[in-house]
């Protein structure tokens, strides 16, 4: 356990240096960042010495996962949602998390709305994930074409937009994509970069990045 907090500890402290190191020369400051460290697939374990290292933002890609950590932490704590959404998830998803990256179906947003409806809680912030793959296939987002007339329908507030970069471009491109069409569309947080990729998404104007394995080692190798 000890030797987990330190290993982790020096990860984080890692991490922070590159963050320093790219946003050198763009003008902008740390406290404009959000790092989300993502927590899926390790235990509640780890979530707990994140916290304790003075992490507070969490991020999950499984309803399930989300639904048995969140309500273990502190209330200080932000539970980010970047998965795949499913319809019949949604209520679930709406009671533990904070902040949706990966809203993509405007009938998904319609449910969210209902439930915020529906309770005097604060509302939840919203990022649409946009699809960058030239065949918008499996991966989640909406084409960048569909953006506006997205936005126009929307029955939530979209505060930003949130992109996985594909495997086939070069990351700063799509990144610099991502922020051109936040800009043309009035939204100014842009949810980009995971651990191969968050420097390059920094200089591209990240406010929030994504970071897992960088942080608490590779998934693949955990038995
Ligand atoms: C898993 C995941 C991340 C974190 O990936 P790492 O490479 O482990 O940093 C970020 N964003 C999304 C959408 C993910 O699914």
């Amino acid at each position: 356990m000890n030797q987990r907090r330190l290993e982790i500890e020096s990860n984080l402290v890692e991490v922070e240096k590159r963050i320093t190191k790219a946003l050198e020369g763009t003008g902008r400051e740390r406290d404009e960042v959000t790092l989300i460290v993502v927590t899926k697939t390790y235990p509640v374990e780890d979530v707990f010495l994140l916290y304790d290292l003075g992490v507070r933002n969490f991020g999950e890609n499984r309803d399930q996962e989300g639904a048995a950590k969140a309500p273990q932490l502190p209330n200080d704590a932000s539970w980010h949602f970047q998965g795949q959404i499913q319809g019949r998830k949604i209520s679930s998803i709406n009671e533990w998390s904070d902040v949706i990256h990966s809203l993509d179906s405007l009938d998904h947003a319609a449910k969210f709305a209902r439930l915020e409806e529906l309770s005097s809680e604060k509302a939840r912030e919203f990022f649409l994930q946009i699809n960058l793959e030239s065949a918008a296939e499996h991966r989640g987002g909406i084409a960048k074409e569909e953006l506006e007339s997205f936005l126009e329908s929307c029955p939530v507030t979209i505060s930003g937009l949130m992109v996985v970069a594909p495997l086939e471009v070069d990351p700063y491109s799509a990144f610099s994509t991502l922020s051109a069409l936040a800009s043309d569309a009035g939204v100014t947080k842009l949810s980009m970069g995971m651990s191969g990729d968050f420097e390059v998404a920094l200089k591209a104007g990240a406010t929030h990045i994504r970071v897992g394995s960088s942080i608490l080692g590779s998934r693949t190798l955990l038995a």
